[in-house]
């Protein structure tokens, strides 16, 4: 079948296997000795992660049984294709929810690990990682190993972040979230510009338990990063129980529906959508934390040509030159991209490959045309100026020697890889585009 990540670029045709237990994965594995393969969850990370052009894929979608659920204590033990949104529809109303949440309830636990991902509550609840109490890792060579922060504790750091390539996830134990009701309390305001909202992210992260700012990607001069920002924290009371409302894109748009003049008119109706005096909501958790999701499909807008996301990290002391540096090229470059987004992140993860550290992150699409990589370029090398990292779960055009510069654990992560799959039978299209493995004989056959 052909796969391609979130933004639909690249795509890869590959040999897909989806186990219905886990006891057929190993039989799976044994198959795929010459072409390498690598799992697959919601397929929710946007570029050539879950991707293995002409080799296998392994699809954990029914993998997704909840093992364990202790009420007392919230440990959750479930497969690695159990999504977010499962999570959330299952325990909240005993008072639980994940104790980390990527933008999206479509993506799976098995790949919240893989990129140790990061939620609106960075800076007090660190990294998905951080909740994770053990993994059962299934290796190269068939065999399950249960790896936690005190068993084999190397290959657990580099299993956190470590984007398949050291294994199959196939059951984890993770802490959640005790909270006092469904809603959050959400407080929206605007802001002016870049240097207003600098200060607010940095007053918010102190204050609130989420903090979120969305950035007008279009606005030049005094209103470069004028946006909205939002706040919020638990609710003390329930809301009565609505499911969120879905729409769907029920096709690709054309390309030329996405101009700047579109986007600006979309972008300036909402900021204006918040008034000048802000306002304050009790809102469902599930809308606060997954709004995009109540578009289905929406990377359909983007054509069929698809679009890359960029987004870095840019640590606290050199954060307001590197956003604003980032935001004057994306400007000039007048690329028609709806809101950025921009948060703090609270430290570094517990994977050597984790993206987070201390500062500010900026996040914003790029649609996919000729000249997108050379601004991917000056975007990278911005970052690398200012001591920044590119996120790999939404990469799919950083270069090597970038890579290598941003990742200063890379070194201990390759050793590892080396001691549990010498023969790299867990490979993706990053992973050989990154340089992290070899290419295997078979794909060096096809190419000659
Ligand atoms: C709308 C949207 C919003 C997002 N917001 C955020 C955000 O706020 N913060 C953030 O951090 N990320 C965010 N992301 C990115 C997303 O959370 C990550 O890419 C996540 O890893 C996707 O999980 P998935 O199940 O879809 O994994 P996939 O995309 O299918 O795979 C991602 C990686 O996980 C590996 N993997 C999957 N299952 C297993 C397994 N069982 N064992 C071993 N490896 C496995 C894959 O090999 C691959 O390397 C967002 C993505 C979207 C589309």
């Amino acid at each position: 079948m052909v796969l391609g990540g979130w933004g639909r670029a690249p795509l890869a045709t590959v040999a897909a296997f989806r186990p219905e237990r886990v006891s057929e994965l190993r039989q799976a594995l044994i198959k795929t000795v010459e072409s390498g393969t690598v799992a697959r969850g919601g397929g929710r990370s946007y570029g050539d992660q879950a991707l293995n052009a002409g080799g296998h894929v392994v699809l954990t979608e029914r993998l997704d049984r909840v093992l364990g659920f202790d009420r007392v204590t919230g440990v959750l033990v479930a497969e690695p294709g159990l999504t977010f949104n499962d999570v959330l529809h299952l325990f909240l109303k005993h008072g639980w929810q994940a104790p980390v949440s990527p933008g999206t309830g479509f993506a799976t636990l098995g790949g919240a690990v893989a990129n140790d991902v990061h939620g609106k509550n960075h800076d007090r609840s660190g990294g998905f990682g951080d909740h994770v109490l053990w993994l059962d890792l299934m290796l190269a060579d068939g065999t399950t190993r249960r790896i936690s922060p005190t068993e084999h504790e190397a290959l657990f750091r580099a299993t956190i972040g470590g984007m398949g390539l050291t294994g199959v996830i196939t059951a984890l134990a993770v802490q959640l979230l005790k909270v006092p009701s469904n809603a959050v309390d959400r407080f929206e305001c605007r802001i002016v510009d870049l240097d207003d909202f600098m200060t607010a992210l940095s007053d918010a992260r102190a204050t609130s338990f989420y903090s979120v700012g969305w950035i007008d990607a279009l606005a030049r001069g005094r209103r470069l990063g004028r946006g909205i920002l939002e706040t919020a924290d638990p609710a003390p009371n329930d809301l009565p129980a609505t499911a969120l409302k879905h729409r769907r894109v029920p096709l690709d748009f054309p390309s030329f529906a996405l101009n700047p003049l579109s986007v600006r008119l979309f972008n300036a109706a909402y900021y204006r959508r918040v008034p000048g005096r802000g306002r304050s909501r009790r809102v469902p958790v599930e809308q606060f934390l997954y709004p995009l999701d109540s578009l289905l499909d929406w990377n359909r807008i983007y054509g069929k040509r698809g679009f890359h996301q960029f987004q870095c990290v840019i640590p606290d002391g050199q954060a307001e030159r590197g956003i604003r540096a980032l935001l004057e090229a994306i400007t000039g470059a007048r690329k028609a991209s709806f809101l950025a987004v921009l948060k703090t992140l609270g430290g570094e993860g517990r994977g050597m490959l984790s993206f987070p550290t201390r500062g500010f992150t900026l996040a914003l699409d790029l649609p996919r045309r000729a000249d997108t990589p050379d601004l991917f370029g000056r975007l990278e090398h911005i970052t690398l100026d200012h001591g920044g990292r590119i996120y790999l779960a939404k990469d799919a055009l950083v270069s090597p020697a970038g890579f290598q510069r941003m990742y200063p654990r890379l070194s201990e992560f390759r050793r590892v890889l080396e001691t549990v799959d010498p023969k790299s039978r867990f490979t993706s299209d990053m992973a050989r585009r990154l340089l992290l493995k070899p290419p295997l004989a078979s794909q060096i056959d096809r190419a000659a």
